[in-house]
């Protein structure tokens, strides 16, 4: 690693920001990744300490209008076998993950019209008045300013929308035409206004990314300041348009979970599930390299198969109790502790 990259991590650790051109550097020396780790935990651990948070992820529908380019349930896949969990399936699901141990259930879905204001809050406040020490994350894609404010009034206290990539040509390469940036990048602000902790986030390796579409990601990190920041290795699904597409790299990915955790100390990271895919210790390595959420799964057993965003998705034949169990051991066995907590960002 040369002087001048040693200086960038020094610089990025201490001012939190670089350039375009500087991130662009850094990305491209793979030589970097393990001061930067080491500077990330170092980051992570001054705030978070040993605690990795955990939220139970509930796949509500996999019913979907979009038809992005990547995704395993877009509209155009007539190979799914489409489903939605009714509020009572949801809440059951709930139920078994607070006796597991979560405090914070994230309700994840494709964009299903059946989920109406009137529907997805009533299901909000029915988990709210369930489990009031508990934090609902909503990630349901993109809707109007009003739903969300209606949402956030029925008790939702966090929202995931990745933004998917900063560069809107980029964006247009990885979205049908009647999807656009300018509304995703809408749907954030409007989120942020209105209160909720928000997520933005990224795939690693998406076709079509580079050096300099990833420097502007980390540019709108900075800009942005998500509460919680989504990103895990693309991987390619047999039935869409990129499935001859390489997956993102463990190494990259780990290298970016670094460097968003230096521009961002206290910012909420998860190991995704993604990244647990493309390699089997995938997610003890993204903690080691700065992460510090862990999101496993809690939905029934018999759909977790339809919920298949990319091809081998891990964990889709197991129990929640075992998820939650292997996690535990997963992380006991690199020193960190799975905790009992909403996990609540910490602002600094
Ligand atoms: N409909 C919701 C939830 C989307 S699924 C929304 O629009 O936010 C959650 C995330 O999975 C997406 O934001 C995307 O970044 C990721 N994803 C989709 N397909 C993927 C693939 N093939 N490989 C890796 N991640 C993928």
């Amino acid at each position: 690693m040369t002087e001048r990259i040693r200086g960038l991590i020094g610089k990025l650790a201490s001012e939190h920001r670089l350039s375009e051109a500087e991130y662009a550097g850094l990305i491209a020396c793979p030589d970097a990744a393990p001061m930067l780790a080491e500077r990330a935990v170092a980051a992570r651990r001054a705030i978070y300490g040993d605690a990795v948070y955990t939220r139970g992820l509930i796949e509500i529908s996999n019913i979907c209008k979009n038809d992005c380019l990547y995704c395993g349930i877009r509209r155009s896949n007539k190979d799914v076998e489409r489903y939605r969990l009714s509020p009572e399936a949801i809440l059951a699901c709930a139920e078994e993950g607070y006796s597991l141990g979560f405090r914070t259930f994230v309700m994840q879905g494709g964009e299903d019209a059946h989920f109406t204001d009137a529907v997805l809050c009533g299901i909000v406040a029915a988990v709210k008045a369930r489990f009031p020490d508990c934090a609902v994350t909503l990630s349901m894609g993109e809707r109007s300013r009003d739903s969300y404010q209606r949402l956030f009034d029925a008790g939702a206290d966090r929202y995931l929308l990745r933004h998917e990539t900063a560069d809107a040509a980029h964006y247009a390469r990885l979205h049908p035409g009647e999807m656009s940036f300018e509304n995703r990048m809408r749907c954030l602000m409007d989120l942020r206004e209105i209160g909720y902790e928000v997520g933005c986030g990224f795939m690693v390796g998406s076709p079509f990314q580079t050096p300099q579409t990833l420097a502007k990601d980390l540019k709108f990190i900075e800009d942005f300041r998500p509460e919680m920041c989504g990103i895990g290795p693309f991987i390619p699904h047999h039935a869409t348009p990129f499935k001859d597409e390489p997956a993102g790299t463990l190494e990259q990915t780990l290298m970016l979970l670094s460097i968003i955790r230096l521009i961002h100390p206290s910012v909420l990271l998860p190991a995704t599930t993604a990244l647990g895919t493309i390699h089997p210790r995938g997610r003890e390595l993204g903690i080691l390299a700065g992460a510090n959420v862990v999101m496993p799964n809690l939905s029934p057993t018999g759909v977790r198969k339809q919920y298949e965003l990319y091809d081998n998705k891990i964990c889709t034949g197991d129990e929640s109790a075992q998820c939650r169990q292997c996690l535990d051991r997963r992380m006991r066995g690199i020193g960190y502790r799975l905790v009992v907590d909403r996990g609540d960002y910490k602002a600094l």
